[in-house]
């Protein structure tokens, strides 16, 4: 029997051509492929833009009530249908569908921040600067804009670019990930089904072959990227030299900083549900406790008590707390680095490798890992995992665990955990991060803030949704205006002219 075939969704439906790629697409709780996913060639990306570009000119001159009113309709669509929504990211990505049905209502908080557009987009007057003269400023959409997007957060990702996006009068090209892509299309739909005219969302699947084309397409005129740091600095540097406005979020590696004055059972429930939720795959997961002083020998009985109890197992069954991973590939991987770091003198309190789920030995399972003993040389605590397994930096005092979060070359979110308001402030203000959270394990902010790291966990200078989405996703007019009055009339050449 065949397997199901996930189109491109382009004009408002799915494409029917033949795609001469597919790419497969698994359920990794059992490691079987379930379904294929077409791979946009040259002539399908060229279509998808077209449309999009046709669309464009009118959705941008449609009343911003309007485009307000299908923002309203789409985002009760996607709360109607969330539990859906999170069956599907389930199946194809690993997570349990209560996490899954988080990351619709995160998105959902960017849809509804987006039903805001017309106070968003309102612009600004000063009347009478000189004599007869207004001066006003107003932000315009800039035409077609893509989004290219990671497995990890297979609705949500999205869901932080195209409502901004859309609501500000553009026409958007969603590339998502090809490895748990059929959500995107559902949501496609929904868009349809809200009142979206065709060719304003349109999604276009496959794999680099893609991503390149939109890279350089003459009729795209910005780009944002969520994914790894290799792949978006070379988005950053590609679009960017094809005259595109670029943001482009990168990985991560996000320490928590424990004092010994703070609630350790407080500090190692934040540590554990931040490290191990989503199996690690989160890009604000911590993956470094840097334990002060004699913070570390509290903690770790702390850490290893919580890590031993997590359920891992299937989004099927409802008593799991923590999934697969997304690839075959990717568990192997996530294997050898707590290899790497054992045989680099790391220890391993938790050993999460050869865990085996009953009834899914095939599944990308591994199970949590805990190592103590890390420090900033080993292989585990340089690379990005992406994976179940936190690293405990012991530092001698909070200067060393400030300059430890400095040195590290990502920097997307960190936390602090103390009961010392000095230090915080101290933390919050000498630290070189995006997100800071005090007694917070995941700083994500909420969608009239802004998303966004420092350094090698973003290239480009906007942040993700709130007002820096707007700002992204627009470009901004100035006009100056007098109505002729014949009493102004005479050569001035002074600057500025006489008042
Ligand atoms: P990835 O970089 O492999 O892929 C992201 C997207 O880029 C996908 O759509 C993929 O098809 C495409 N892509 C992959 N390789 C490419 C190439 N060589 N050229 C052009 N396009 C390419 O990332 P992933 O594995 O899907 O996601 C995990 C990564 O995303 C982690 O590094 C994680 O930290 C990061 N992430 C960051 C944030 C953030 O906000 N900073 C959020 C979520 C995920």
């Amino acid at each position: 029997m065949p397997y199901p075939m996930l189109p491109h969704w382009i004009d408002g439906k799915n494409d029917s051509a033949p795609s001469t790629r597919v790419g497969d697409i698994f359920d990794p709780a059992t490691g079987k492929k379930i379904a294929e996913v077409a791979y946009a060639d040259a002539a399908q990306t060229d279509r998808a833009v077209g449309a999009a570009r046709r669309a464009a000119e009118a959705w941008g001159q449609t009343p911003i009530t309007r485009r307000s009113t299908v923002l309203f309709r789409f985002r009760q669509l996607l709360a109607d249908h969330q539990q859906e929504l999170a069956e599907t990211i389930a199946l194809e990505h690993g997570k349990t569908a209560d996490d899954a049905a988080g990351e619709i209502t995160r998105g959902l908080e960017v849809v509804e921040f987006a039903c805001g557009i017309p106070q968003l987009l309102k612009g600004g007057l000063s009347p009478n600067v000189a004599t007869g003269v207004d001066l006003a400023t107003m932000r315009e959409p800039l035409g077609v804009v893509a989004g290219i997007t990671p497995f990890n957060f297979p609705a949500m990702v999205g869901l932080w670019m195209y409502p901004v996006a859309i609501a500000c009068g553009n026409a958007f090209v969603l590339k998502p990930s090809e490895r748990d892509p059929s959500v995107t299309n559902r949501i496609a739909e929904l868009w349809s089904e809200a009142g979206l005219p065709e060719g304003v969302f349109n999604v276009l699947h496959g794999d680099r072959v893609a991503v390149e084309q939109l890279l350089e397409h003459p009729d795209i005129k910005a780009v944002s990227f969520v994914g790894s740091t290799p792949v978006a600095r070379h988005i950053y540097q590609t679009a960017s030299q094809h005259g595109k406005r670029v943001q482009a979020l990168g990985g991560a590696k996000n320490h928590m900083v424990v004092l010994p004055d703070a609630d350790l059972e407080l500090a190692a429930d934040g540590a554990v549900s931040a490290a191990y939720g989503s199996a690690g795959e989160r890009c604000m997961a911590i993956s470094v406790v840097a334990a002060v002083g004699e913070a570390a020998d509290g903690l770790l009985p702390l850490l290893k008590e919580r890590v031993e109890k997590i359920r891992v197992g299937p989004a099927s069954n409802p008593e799991s707390e923590m999934g697969p991973v997304i690839t075959r590939v990717q568990r192997d991987r996530i294997r050898g680095l707590v290899d790497e770091g054992v045989e680099q003198g790391g220890a391993l309190i938790c050993d999460g490798r050869s865990l085996e789920v009953p009834g899914h030995e095939e599944g990308f399972f591994i199970g949590p890992c805990l190592f103590d003993q890390v420090t900033p040389e080993m292989s585990i605590y340089r690379e990005e995992i992406f994976g179940p397994v936190l690293c405990v930096v012991r530092c001698a005092g909070f200067e060393e665990a400030i300059d430890l979060v400095n040195a590290n070359p990502y920097a997307n979110g960190t936390a602090i955990f103390t009961h010392d308001g000095g230090a915080a402030r101290r933390f919050q203000r000498d630290i070189e991060v995006g997100m800071v959270g005090i007694n917070v394990p995941i700083p994500v902010p909420l969608a009239f803030h802004s998303f966004g790291g420092w350094k090698n966990s973003i290239f480009g200078s906007h942040g993700i949704y709130g007002e820096e989405g707007v700002h992204f996703y627009t470009r901004q007019k100035v006009t100056t205006s007098r109505w002729p009055d014949p009493s102004q009339r005479g050569v001035d050449l002074g600057f500025p002219p006489g008042k």
